[in-house]
């Protein structure tokens, strides 16, 4: 099956991993697992279970809050590959899988949706911000992280020279946070002044569409508290860089404007609330479908 092949490269890749002693005992308690559910005389041998694994690690989704709280294998949908720039977005409704395109895809073009939140949440690792040359291998190998370093959009760079040690000093600050977020660590040891000046460094150096500069700004105004006005700002600003990117349908959005809208109700900006609550809708309709966006839309009034 197509699907199972794009699982077979990443389980050599890793099979030397899986002979480690602390991968065996894991692999000790799939085994008992099925077992139990197969019977014993059905449990495949170990250099197929391996395999198995390998496919079922590759191909696998994640939903929910923290994306752990449902784990499912769909065979048509794990034909698509991730892109940092995608042209659908995925949605499970608790039965099944649905992708939706999020701008016009021509005929032959290959539909891909994004594999982890690219800005907004800091649990993926830096790998998608790592300077390619750097590592030798940045870990992604979508059309967008596949060009050289500088020349995409997400890795656009104004002042090469003094790149190297912005995005050095960024990419700390984010691997920072993101461990911090994963060992769910206060984020109080950032201030908004420390990122701030962060932000004020990385001006006329790395470009607005830059992905170390984009989760930079999403870390200070979607992850701290900081004074309403400046973060409405700053907030609409990520929405325009994000917008250059990856287009006005672009899920992560969705992020954007529910603290846009709860900004603007605790300054009584009738206006721009009713705005963003459309903008909300429009975009979740969009990417998830109808009854979707109603639900969400009317969970965000009520935390309100
Ligand atoms: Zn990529």
């Amino acid at each position: 099956m197509d699907e199972i092949q794009a699982g077979i490269s990443h389980s050599k890749e890793n099979f030397q991993l899986r002979s480690k002693p602390w991968y065996r005992l894991y692999l000790k308690v799939i085994e008992n697992a099925l077992k139990f559910y197969l019977g014993e005389e059905n449990v495949p041998n170990e250099a197929t279970l391996l395999k198995l694994i390998g496919k079922v690690d590759c191909n696998h989704y994640n939903f929910g809050e923290e994306k752990t709280e449902i784990c499912a294998l769909f065979i048509g949908a794990s034909k698509f590959d991730h892109s940092c720039v995608p042209n659908a977005s995925v949605h499970f409704n608790g039965k099944s899988i649905q992708l939706k395109a999020i701008k016009k895809i021509d005929k032959f073009d290959k539909v891909t949706f994004s594999y982890c939140r690219m800005f907004s949440g800091l649990e993926v690792s830096t790998i998608y911000l790592t300077m390619k040359d750097s590592l030798g291998e940045g870990g992604c190998y979508c059309s967008d992280c596949s060009q050289p370093y500088g020349t995409s959009p997400l890795t656009k760079i104004l002042d090469p020279p003094r790149a190297v040690h912005i995005l050095e000093e960024t990419e700390g600050h984010l691997l920072m946070a993101s461990l911090m977020a994963k060992y769910k660590y206060p984020m109080g040891w950032f201030s908004q002044e420390r990122l701030k000046q962060l932000l004020k460094k990385q001006e006329g150096v790395l470009d607005d569409t830059n992905l170390a500069r984009i989760r930079s700004l999403a870390l200070k105004c979607l992850m701290l508290n900081g004074n309403d006005f400046e973060m409405r700002e700053e907030l609409m600003t990520l929405a325009s860089w994000v917008k250059r990117v990856w287009g006005e349908n672009y899920e992560e959005l969705t992020e954007i404007y529910e603290k846009l809208i709860e900004i603007n109700a605790k300054l009584n900006d009738a206006e721009s609330y009713k705005y963003y609550v459309n903008e909300l809708i429009r975009l979740r309709m969009i990417c998830f479908g109808k009854e979707d966006a109603v639900k969400k839309a009317l969970e965000s009034l009520i935390r309100i």
